[in-house]
C-alpha cells in the first residue's frame, strides 16, 4: 500500500514519522529543503543557523517531543524548567515573571503574578479574577478581546499581561482571535506540570532537529522526493487514484495526506471546503554583535514595535560564530510594518531596544538578517475556529494534516504534529478497514 503525503513541513512529517512502518510511504516537498515553516537556513556572514523565526516549544508539546525523541534530535532542546521572563517598558520600568518550582501548579502561577511588580495590587488581582475566569468559564465562539472586557480587565494587564501573552502566543491582535486557544495556553502552559510549563527552547537550527526523519522513513522502505510540487490530486469518483506533479508527472497512491496549508489545499482541485483564513505575518530580526552584551535571555517590552528579545547564547544555542552575541527580536501580527524597508526597521527596532536596555549609543549590530514570514499563521477568529476542518474530508483515501486543522490548538508546531498523528491514526483506520472488507 502506497500513501502519498503532499508537504514536507513538520504536520507531513510528523504523518510521515508514523505511518513509514504501516505503509510505503512517499513524502513530496516542492521546496528543496523539508521543515516548511520549521525550517532553518545557514548565514553565510555569522554562520549561524538561522531559523524562519524563533521557535518556542514547551513541554506539554508531547507529540513534538516524542517525534524529536524518536528522530534522535532530543539532545538539542534546551529544558528551561526555572525560567524567568524579563518584563522592560518603554518608560524604563522592569519586573520579572518566574515559576517557584516546588509547588502545585495553580499556586505557583498564582505566586508569580502576585510578585508580579509591573502591575499595581488591584490591577493584579483583577488579573488573577480574568484568569480564574477565563480558565473557568471562556468558551469557544467569543474574541479574546470581548471576554476581558467581560471581565473587567483593567487598561494596565491589557497593555502589561494579555496582549504580550496573546501575540506571543496566538500571534494576532485580541480583537481577532478566539478565547478558547488563549484558555488552552493558559491551561497548558502555566496551570500544568512543572515538567508542562518548561519552555524547551532548540539549540540547533530547526532543520537540524528534523533531518533524521528522512532515514527514518527509508528504512522502512518509503522516499522523499524535494523539489516535487504537487500540481493536482487525480480524482476517480469519492476517491483519490493519484498525484500530479507540476511538469506531469503523476505518481498513483492508495492514500493521499495533504499536509499542506490552506492556500495552497484549494490549488490542488479538491472538493474540500476551507474556511475563509486570513494569516498572520511575524518578523524575526536576528542582529549580530562583536561584544558581549548584559541582556537576559528572554524579555518582553512594553509599549515598543519590538515585543520580545532573545539573547541566543543565554539560550544555549550552539552558535558557532565568530560573535560574542545574537539577538532576535520578535514582532507578532506584524502586519502594519510590512512595507518598511528593512535597514529603517532593523535601526528603529535596535533603536528602541538599546533605549530600554539603557546601552551606549557606540553598540551596534555588526551584522543583522530580517526573516519576515507574512504567512507566518493563520488566524483562528471566533467564526474559523467553529468551522476548523478534521482529518477526514469527502473523499475516502484523502486526509489533512496541519496546524490549521481542528486540534483545539492554536496554530503552533503543537497543533501541526498533533494533526499529523490524528492523520496517520485514520489512515490506520482506513487501511484496516480495506484490508478486513
Ligand atoms: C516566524 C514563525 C515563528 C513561529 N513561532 C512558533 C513558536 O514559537 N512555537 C510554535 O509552536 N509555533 C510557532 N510557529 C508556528 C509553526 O511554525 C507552524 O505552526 C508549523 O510549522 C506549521 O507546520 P505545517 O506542517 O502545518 O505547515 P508548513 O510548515 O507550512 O508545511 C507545509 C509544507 O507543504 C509544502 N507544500 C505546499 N504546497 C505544496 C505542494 N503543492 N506540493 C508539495 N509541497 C507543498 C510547503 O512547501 C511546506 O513545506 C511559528 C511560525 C513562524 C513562521
Amino acid at each position: 500500500m502506497r500513501c502519498i503525503i503532499v508537504g514536507g513541513g513538520i504536520a507531513g512529517i510528523t504523518a510521515a514519522w508514523k505511518l513509514a512502518s504501516v505503509c510505503q510511504v512517499l513524502l513530496l516537498e516542492q521546496r528543496s529543503v523539508l521543515g516548511g515553516r520549521t525550517s532553518s537556513l545557514v548565514d553565510r556572514v555569522s554562520g549561524e543557523e538561522v531559523d524562519t523565526g524563533q521557535h518556542l516549544l514547551m513541554g506539554c508539546y508531547q507529540t513534538t517531543l516524542q517525534l524529536l525523541a524518536d528522530l534522535g534530535t532530543s539532545q538539542w532542546l534546551y529544558q528551561w524548567q526555572d525560567w524567568q521572563i524579563h518584563f522592560r517598558t518603554v518608560e524604563g520600568k522592569a519586573a520579572v515573571l518566574s515559576p517557584g518550582l516546588r509547588m502545585p501548579a495553580a499556586a505557583r502561577f498564582l505566586r508569580a503574578l502576585v510578585r508580579f511588580s509591573l502591575l499595581s495590587i488591584p490591577d493584579r488581582w483583577r488579573l488573577i479574577y480574568g484568569i480564574t475566569k477565563l480558565v473557568t468559564s471562556a468558551s469557544v465562539g467569543q474574541s479574546c478581546e470581548q471576554f476581558l472586557r467581560e471581565v473587567r480587565q483593567t487598561p494596565a494587564a491589557h497593555q502589561i499581561f494579555w496582549r504580550p501573552l496573546i501575540l506571543a502566543t496566538l500571534n494576532a491582535e485580541p480583537a481577532d482571535v478566539d478565547v478558547s486557544l488563549l484558555r488552552t495556553v493558559v491551561q497548558q502552559a502555566f496551570l500544568g506540570s512543572v515538567h508542562e510549563g518548561a519552555f524547551v527552547i532548540p539549540r540547533r537550527g530547526l532543520s537540524a532537529l528534523i533531518a533524521p526523519i528522512t532515514s527514518w522513513i527509508q528504512r522502512y522502505g518509503g522516499a522523499v522526493r524535494l523539489q516535487a510540487a504537487v500540481e493536482q490530486v487525480c480524482l476517480n469518483g469519492d476517491s483519490a487514484a493519484g498525484v500530479q506533479l507540476r511538469g506531469g508527472e503523476v505518481i498513483p497512491a492508495d492514500v493521499v495526506v495533504l499536509a499542506v496549508p490552506p492556500y495552497a489545499l484549494q490549488k490542488l482541485g479538491v472538493p474540500i471546503t476551507v474556511p475563509p483564513l486570513h494569516y498572520s505575518p511575524i518578523f524575526s530580526i536576528y542582529l549580530w554583535f562583536a561584544e558581549e552584551l548584559p541582556l537576559p535571555p528572554m524579555t518582553a517590552l512594553v509599549g515598543t514595535t519590538v515585543q520580545w528579545v532573545f539573547h541566543r547564547q543565554q539560550l544555549q544555542f550552539q552558535t558557532g560564530s565568530q560573535f560574542q552575541t545574537s539577538l532576535v527580536l520578535v514582532i507578532s501580527a506584524a502586519r502594519d510594518l510590512l512595507s518598511i524597508p528593512v535597514s529603517q526597521l532593523v535601526e528603529h527596532c535596535w533603536e528602541e531596544v538599546r533605549s530600554v536596555f539603557r546601552l551606549p549609543p557606540s553598540v551596534r549590530p555588526a551584522h543583522f538578517r530580517v526573516m519576515k514570514e507574512v504567512k507566518a499563521t493563520p488566524v483562528f477568529t471566533p467564526a474559523v475556529q467553529l468551522q476548523r476542518p478534521a482529518v477526514q474530508t469527502p473523499l475516502q483515501n484523502v486526509f489533512l494534516a496541519g496546524d490549521w486543522i481542528q486540534t483545539g490548538l492554536p496554530a503552533t508546531i503543537e497543533s501541526a504534529t498533533y494533526s499529523g498523528v490524528l492523520a496517520a491514526t485514520t489512515v490506520q483506520q482506513y487501511l484496516q478497514k480495506g484490508a478486513s472488507g
